[in-house]
Parts: C-alpha cells; sequence; structure tokens
C-alpha cells in the first residue's frame, strides 16, 4: 500500500505551481521594499506583498 493516491499527486503539483516562478522574499518589508523598487524601475502598479500558505514567504502578487 505503498501507492500515492492520484488525489494526492494532484494536490501536490498545485502545491508546487502556486510558488512557481515567484520570487520568494522572507518579510513583508523586503517584499514591498521589491513591489516599490518594480513599480518606480518598471512602472509595474498593483503590486502586493501577501504571506504564502504553501511556503510561508512573502510574494508579490497583483492586486484583485
Ligand atoms: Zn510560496
Amino acid at each position: 500500500m505503498a501507492k500515492t493516491p492520484r488525489k494526492l499527486k494532484k494536490a501536490r503539483a498545485r502545491h508546487a505551481q502556486s510558488c512557481e516562478g515567484k520570487q520568494p522574499h522572507k518579510s513583508k518589508r523586503e517584499a514591498q521594499d521589491v513591489a516599490k523598487k518594480l513599480r518606480v524601475e518598471r512602472g509595474r502598479r498593483g503590486l502586493q506583498a501577501y504571506n504564502c500558505q504553501t511556503c510561508g514567504k512573502w510574494h508579490l502578487g497583483n492586486k484583485p
């Protein structure tokens, strides 16, 4: 009975995907600093720091 249930496999794939391509920041402050830099240097607007439930670090996402 060592077989991984298919449902669990799918859940894990989704889990990893939610962090993929995103820069992890160790604090909200750090993420906000990067967001500010991107806004100034590249004109990126609406970036918001959020605490990731998956890896426990901070990512930048678009404001809804
Ligand atoms: Zn994450």
